[in-house]
């Protein structure tokens, strides 16, 4: 980082102990100043850290620092040992996993919420915060075309969203679960839900914390293109409700996590009633594509969702973490988790218009998350999050249709979004062995190089890469040169053919 101008450290905390605000403003111009020049060169990093397990951790002292030390140092040391063990998620180039991006009203909002340091816990403990975010997430629910009323909490992550759902769930059963556990009580039958074998590994984790187990959640097949298959869901309800097991809900999945399908959630909301299951969505992924009108189909049947998420920090732009949390039943999710002990003790901040919002979920302590949201929303409006939705499922169908065109490679999966499933399949290559090491040593290899970076997963037992277009810095000549470097690996590959 550019050195501005030499500031003696012993200068540097002022009466109150902290860093005053003449080095504040110093340095944290130095920081935009960096952060600036990052976002504008990010691609011209290899995308996926080079740096072997543990090189960061020996290149940092295993004693703390016990004397001061100036920001000189600390910057410095910031780009010459961590930057170098950085994979860089803003880069054009990263096309792995999901592809997301932390814009740059995002991470000025991330900076003021810093400042501003509010734990939303209570109401009183930042109104602004806790209203933001009932006002920011109504916003969304507009722009997702959701209908009113609908009851939303911000949390870190999905994975906790999914949790809590399953939790309020359980709560429904007249079990008593919350006060009693289930542990040593023989009035408890064994308990399950539901999703496909495409759901994300956090809905299975949620039943290990819930106490229901793995075995308590069960897997239902897919269709030829990897939805729920409701005929199975149905037959397993009944199967399941007839050997004495107790089901609870079912969780259906908009844009999953491998190939982006979409679960048919309106015959499975109709399943969900006819048995009385709770019916949750993880919309982590797909949801935000709905704030585009054209693909508003994706939510189709949500609006019967009994708890629902929707990730902006995968596709809308939001730096990590904000996982949008919506109910149509706030009461059910409060009645799962409020628990108040006396010093948290208030008279405001009961009702749904102005919540306290630690009363919906495991966290007491909140961060001020929608802060970020709101600016992106307020700086990019609806109009403009739609057009880089479309832009993004643009490049995606672009990619596939070169992938339909070329006899060297096949789609494994349909492309409803920017994700792509394909692989590498040349002419007269048809043993499934050594396609998986052509396609593994093709993904090594771009990887590698450093321009992008790819991930994979296995459909039907089949080693399939996946393109992923979600950073708003992709465009595409990215995607085209990522093509050409597709053709040349296997071009590569090919000449080696007899080692794979
Ligand atoms: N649900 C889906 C469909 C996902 O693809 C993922 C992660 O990729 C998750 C949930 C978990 O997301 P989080 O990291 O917010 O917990």
């Amino acid at each position: 980082m550019e050195e501005r101008k030499y500031y003696d450290p012993a200068q540097q905390r002022s009466a109150t102990g902290d860093m005053d605000s003449e080095a504040f403003r110093l340095y944290g111009h130095q920081v935009v100043d960096w952060i600036a020049d990052y976002l504008t060169h990010v691609g011209e990093y290899p995308v996926l850290a080079r740096t072997a397990p543990g090189d960061i951790r020996h290149a940092l002292p295993d004693k703390p620092p016990v004397q001061p030390e100036s920001m000189e140092t600390i910057l410095a040391d910031f780009e010459s040992v961590l930057l170098p063990g950085i994979t860089h998620w803003n880069s054009p180039g990263f096309l792995a996993y999901f592809s997301i991006t932390g814009s740059g009203p995002g991470i000025l909002g991330e900076m003021l919420s810093g400042a501003l340091n509010v734990n939303a816990m209570l109401w009183r403990t930042s109104p602004a915060a806790t209203e933001l975010e009932q006002v920011t997430l109504d916003w969304l629910r507009q722009m997702l075309g959701l209908p009113h009323p609908l009851f939303g909490v911000i949390n870190d992550t999905a994975s906790s969203g999914t949790l809590y759902a399953l939790a309020a769930a359980r709560e429904t059963l007249p079990l008593h679960i919350r006060h009693q556990g289930m542990a040593g009580r023989e009035d408890v039958p064994r308990l399950r839900y539901y999703a496909s074998h495409e759901a994300h590994s956090s809905v299975e984790k949620a039943g290990i914390v819930l106490g229901v187990g793995q075995s308590g959640l069960r897997k239902i097949g897919v269709d030829g293109e990897f939805r729920m298959d409701v005929g199975q869901l149905e037959q397993a309800i009944q199967e399941d409700f007839a050997a004495g097991w107790r089901p609870f809900a079912v969780v259906a999945t908009v844009g999953t996590t491998s190939t982006t399908s979409v679960d048919p959630v309106p015959q499975i909301a109709d399943i969900c009633e006819r048995y009385g299951l709770w019916l949750h969505v993880d919309g982590a992924y797909g949801g935000s594509a709905a704030v585009d009108s054209t693909m508003r189909w994706v939510l189709a049947g949500c609006e019967r969702a009994d708890t629902l998420i929707v990730n902006p920090h995968k596709w809308l732009f939001t730096p990590i973490d904000c996982s949008v949390f919506y109910t149509r039943k706030p009461d059910v999710v409060k009645a799962a988790f409020s628990l108040v002990p006396e010093y948290l003790r208030n008279t405001e901040g009961s009702g749904e218009e102005v919540p306290n919002l630690m009363d919906y979920g495991t966290s007491l302590g909140r961060r001020f998350r929608s802060l970020k949201l709101w600016m992106i929303m307020k700086y990019f409006g609806q109009e403009g999050l739609a057009a880089r939705i479309r832009e993004h499922t643009r490049l995606g169908q672009l990619f596939a249709r070169w992938v339909d065109e070329s006899a060297d490679f096949e789609r494994m999966a349909p492309t409803p979004f920017s994700t792509v499933c394909f692989r590498a399949h040349p002419y007269g290559m048809d043993d499934e062995a050594r396609l998986e090491v052509l396609n593994e040593q093709i993904m090594n290899s771009v990887n590698e190089h450093g321009r992008f970076f790819l991930s994979h997963t296995k459909l039907h037992g089949k080693f399939t890469l996946r393109v992923a277009v979600g950073n708003l810095r992709t465009t595409e000549k990215d995607i085209q040169d990522f093509w050409g470097e597709m053709q040349t690996c296997l071009k590569d590959m090919s000449l080696r053919r007899n080692e794979i």
